[in-house]
């Protein structure tokens, strides 16, 4: 079984096919990074012009790459949300237009599910999991007790920690997306500086990184006025330290009390090698199985949609041909339409 799948939500154009649920066929990724970088992130409507000319390539290009022909893929699915508007819209109509052209049945894929569901190309699932998302636009920790079941037990309540990443990196003037710029200067500087852990009130598995974020901005605007020179190698280790406690603490705690089998890591920041160390340091000793995505899959990509898609597809879930892009669905609503 071959399931073809289109991801637009931001400023990746990707197309992926996979085969029966976890086998990667083909992968293909049109980045839009250079276009966005001069302006220090994604402008919506920069990134809607590119995938419409970039979406009929990107579908050649992994249709060659597999080798296969599009009738004999079972099902296309898609990112139908959340994201941008004009970019989730894209892929969507072109979804629809190859499931009418081809007479396939078509699904429409939460977007944060497709992260989790990367994690599946590699190894197969166990539940009950949890899974610590991190990524450009979330910060969450998820409960699955099985398939398509998604439970929200924590979620930040300001920043995500990507958004937190980048903020930071545009302030040391790093290039866009700051994390993994971030990511390289803290392996090169020492843990140094003290700054504030957000974690809230006893027992909650929320989380917050606008305190932080301010704080390290406030140190750098400080040591400027003054005229003092801070290195920003100890800046990034010092506010990566941060965020990596927090995460990786409340992923522990969270994972202890729902008894979890594995814990699975998703979006963006899952490359970040702090996090991952860190994450090892914690679980290797236990009894619960980490898993983290190779660093392909960790950003937007689509296979992961593909992998999500699959299930979906498996378990009986259609979209119509009314599927509409939604920038602002939500997981567990998401998870509880297809129950
Ligand atoms: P969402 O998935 O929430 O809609 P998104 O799709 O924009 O948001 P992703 O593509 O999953 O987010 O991840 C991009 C984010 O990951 C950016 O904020 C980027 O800085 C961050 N990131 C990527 N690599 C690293 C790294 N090595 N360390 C820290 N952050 C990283
Ligand atoms: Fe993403
Ligand atoms: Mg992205």
């Amino acid at each position: 079984q071959y399931v073809l799948a289109i991801e637009t939500s931001c400023d990746e154009t990707a197309v992926a096919i996979i085969k029966n649920e976890r086998e990667l066929v083909a992968n293909v990724v049109a980045s839009q990074i250079e276009s966005h970088k001069r302006f220090g992130g994604v402008v919506p409507e920069i990134a809607s012009r590119h995938h419409i000319e970039q979406i009929t390539l990107t579908l050649e290009e992994a249709l060659t790459e597999s080798d296969i022909e599009l009738d004999r893929i079972d099902a296309i699915a898609v990112t139908e949300g959340p994201g941008l508007v004009g970019a989730l819209l894209v892929g969507v109509n072109a979804a629809k237009a190859l499931a009418f052209a081809k007479q396939k049945p078509l699904v429409g894929v939460h977007h944060i599910a497709g992260h989790i569901y990367a994690n599946r190309l590699e190894e197969e699932f166990e539940f009950p999991l949890l899974s610590l998302v991190v990524s450009g636009g979330h910060t969450e920790l998820i409960l699955m007790k099985e398939h398509g079941s998604f439970e929200v037990i924590g979620e930040t309540r300001d920043d995500a920690a990507g958004e937190a990443y980048d903020k930071v990196a545009r302030t040391l003037k790093l290039p866009y997306p700051g994390g993994p710029h971030i990511d390289k200067l803290a392996e090169e500087g020492e843990v140094n500086i003290e700054f504030p852990r957000a974690w809230l009130e006893d027992g909650s598995y929320d989380f917050s990184f606008s305190g932080l974020k301010s704080a390290v901005i406030n140190k750098l605007h400080n040591a400027k006025q003054k005229g003092e020179i801070v290195n920003s190698e100890d800046v990034a280790a010092s506010f990566q330290e941060s965020v990596v406690d927090v995460l990786s603490t409340k992923a522990y705690h969270a994972a202890k009390e729902y008894e979890v089998k594995q814990i699975i890591v998703a979006g963006g920041v899952a490359a970040n090698q702090g996090l991952r160390s860190a994450l090892h340091q914690k679980f290797d000793e236990e009894d619960i199985d980490l898993l983290i995505p190779p660093l392909h899959l960790c950003t937007d990509n689509a296979a992961m949609i593909a992998a999500a898609g699959a299930v979906a597809f498996n378990q009986g879930h259609r979209s119509g041909y009314d599927l509409n892009a939604n920038p602002a669905l939500s997981l567990e609503r998401y998870g509880r339409r297809r129950q």
